[in-house]
């Protein structure tokens, strides 16, 4: 068997925190590895001293001296934080702890301090502080160079497009067959630009919580996105089938009806060979609820799972399936301005699930 002092010792070596184990005259017995570099000194310096002699050593201003002291003769634990010094001079904060160490039958036998430098953690803390700030401010500004480009490109193309329309009206009659190609093609680009500059300015828009969040009835607002998927559902032989009672929900409702809107209208879209199942449910994930929306469609391979909700990525080209892939770009904002995320279980062949969560408590004010 092994010998327990070693087993004991070698567990204290292993400790980032300092230890000091001093007997019941306050004596120290013992310092670890950890205190022996946290102080950079060493431990025969330190063996057969009183522990308030490593107490002025730990606190700086030697302010709490009295107050650590009298705690432990009070028989209480201590617990403090102190500015420290190290043998080079070097200052740091430490949390510290003090408690009576006992033995088997609760006699008090000695003391045991552990020592923690905290001058990294409150560092750390700072500077991701600072950095999500910094993010922040970036990210709003960001926000603002987009509503305003796409918001300041719209008058422009709006013109190209007009004048286009008006020179082709013109000539139409003179006009030869490869110049007609051309004016499709100016036609159709700006045609292309306007939606995606609606896009960019729509995505743009999700951010900045622009209307109040309300008490929603998901299943009322299905049944009006099934309306609005009418001409669809009939060519397609889609059914939409609703598996779970619905919550009630707070949220921006132009915006939730976008994102089940667009979520249902992909699994239209990217339908298989069967006509399109689609399957709405929700589950209660405190403190979020867990909505889906399950196709039978053509499926996700793995890898792509994250790329689809980034914005303008899309898998498949526009004669393929038509799209400019900003739709689950979309989804991924309203959710994440609900408090929630959004993410997709998918097998190529089989169809896809789409989850995301919205929280029932985020601070909506
Ligand atoms: P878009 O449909 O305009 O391309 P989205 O952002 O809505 O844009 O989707 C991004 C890509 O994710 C799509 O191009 C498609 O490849 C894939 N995708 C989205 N929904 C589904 C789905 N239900 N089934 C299969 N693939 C999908």
């Amino acid at each position: 068997m092994y010998n327990k002092i070693w087993f004991f010792k070698s567990i204290m070596e292993q400790l980032e925190e300092a230890i000091i184990v001093a007997d019941l005259d306050e004596k120290i017995v013992y310092i670890n590895k950890s205190c022996e570099k946290m102080y950079g000194i060493s431990s025969s310096s330190l063996i057969g001293k009183f522990l308030s002699d490593m107490l002025i050593v730990i606190d700086k201003d030697k302010e709490d001296l009295r107050k650590i002291s009298q705690t432990i003769k009070d028989e209480k634990i201590y617990y403090g934080s102190h500015f420290s010094k190290r043998n080079n001079g070097e200052e740091f904060i430490v949390s510290i702890k003090i408690a009576s160490l006992k033995d088997e039958e609760e006699n008090k036998i000695g003391y045991v301090g552990t020592i923690q430098d905290v001058t990294l953690n409150m560092e750390f803390e700072r500077t991701l502080k600072e950095t999500t700030i910094e993010l922040q401010e970036k990210n709003k500004e960001l926000e603002q160079f987009a509503y305003i480009t796409s918001h300041d490109l719209q008058e422009p193309l709006r013109i190209i497009s007009n004048y286009s329309q008006l020179l082709h009206e013109k000539y139409q009659n003179t006009i030869d067959e490869e110049t007609e190609k051309y004016f499709n093609y100016i036609l159709d680009s700006a045609n292309r630009m306007r939606i995606l500059i609606k896009e960019l300015l729509d995505f743009s828009r999700v951010g900045r919580k622009d209307a109040p969040f309300e008490k929603i009835n998901i299943d009322k607002m299905l049944e009006d996105i099934e309306k609005d998927f009418i001409l669809k559902i009939k060519e397609t032989d889609a059914k939409i089938r609703i598996e779970t009672s619905l919550p009630e929900i707070y949220g921006i409702r132009i915006r939730i009806k976008q994102l089940f809107h667009n979520l249902i209208s992909n699994s239209l879209k990217y339908r298989g060979k069967d006509n399109p199942q689609i399957v709405i449910g929700c589950y209660d994930d405190d403190p979020f609820y867990t909505f889906y929306v399950k196709d039978n469609g053509i499926g996700i391979e793995e890898k792509y799972f994250d790329r689809i909700f980034g914005i303008f990525k899309r898998l498949y080209s526009r004669e393929q399936y038509p799209g400019t892939g900003i739709g689950l770009a979309l989804c991924q904002r309203i959710v994440e301005t609900h408090g929630g995320k959004i993410w997709v279980d998918s097998e190529p062949g089989s169809g896809s699930i789409f989850y995301f969560t919205i929280s029932k408590s985020i601070n909506f004010t």
